[in-house]
């Protein structure tokens, strides 16, 4: 199986040459352009390409929320060549980092070396079986795929279990049948819990524009969550916030 490679790009010209170089060397690469598209995304990677500036975040905090439950290798690409940059993607766990401007090739050539490296690493650790977090499920190291070890199948959010490799999620153990646009719309929340989110938010959030007289489309979709819901548990998750939007309680309340 081809390293899967996950780029957090905003900028198309530069995504476009990564992804034709990295596909070229036989990678299969996902491009994501916003940090809560790639938080979907993020699961069952290989090695992850990130941006620092990005429309909706920071590459440097999407790495630190990666590291508390991953030790996929990520590299970054930064627009600044100052120290504070280098040192600040260093010490929050990057594997590398390149320059802009930089040569296809040379991201590329970097990619390879810190693929090879991890692999050689993991392969050290095949024998040992892996302690899983009680919070998380993690994939066994087999000698077919030693890479794939330590990154995350599933993550437990209250009383919801996010499958992002499956596109599956559960309530209370119970698997909840979502279309593809409440399965993102869900996902958001799971990724922001108890956030006021804006109906404008959560459009953008599942692909849709989020032009006047489309907002009220939310609240059928919120109404749709709530009902499956329903199905697996009596407790209310999805709480409005009158004149804002909506908030996820993952544990869920009684009103
Ligand atoms: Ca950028």
């Amino acid at each position: 199986m081809p390293a899967h490679i996950l780029l957090l790009e905003d900028e198309e010209s530069i995504a476009d040459a990564l992804i034709y170089s990295l596909k070229a060397e036989g990678f299969q690469v996902t491009w994501c352009q916003l940090v809560q598209e790639a938080i979907v995304h993020s699961a069952n990677v290989d090695l992850l390409i990130l941006d620092v500036g990005l429309p909706d975040g920071n590459g440097f905090e999407f790495c630190k929320q990666i590291r508390r439950q991953s030790e996929v290798p990520v590299i970054f690409l930064t627009a600044r060549a100052s120290e504070i940059d280098r040192v600040v993607g260093l010490e929050i766990g990057a594997d590398d980092y390149v320059v802009k401007p930089f040569s296809p090739r040379e991201l590329v050539a970097r990619v390879k070396a810190i693929l090879k490296r991890t692999q050689r690493q993991l392969a050290a650790v095949t024998e040992q079986s892996m302690t899983a977090e009680p919070t998380q499920t993690q994939s066994q190291a087999t000698a077919d795929q030693p890479i794939k070890a330590q990154q995350i199948t599933a993550q437990q959010i209250g009383d919801f279990l996010l499958k992002p490799t499956a596109v599956q999620i559960l309530l209370k153990n119970k698997l909840l049948t979502l279309t593809a646009l409440e399965y993102r719309l869900l996902s958001h929340f799971l990724a922001h819990p108890q956030q006021v989110l804006s109906r404008e938010q959560l459009l953008q959030s599942c692909g849709q524009s989020a032009d006047a007289g489309y907002d009220r489309n939310i609240d059928t979709h919120i109404k749709s969550l709530r009902a499956k819901f329903r199905i697996c548990s009596e407790l209310n998750y999805l709480i409005t916030q009158r004149g804002f939007g909506y908030s996820l309680n993952p544990q869920g309340q009684t009103t």
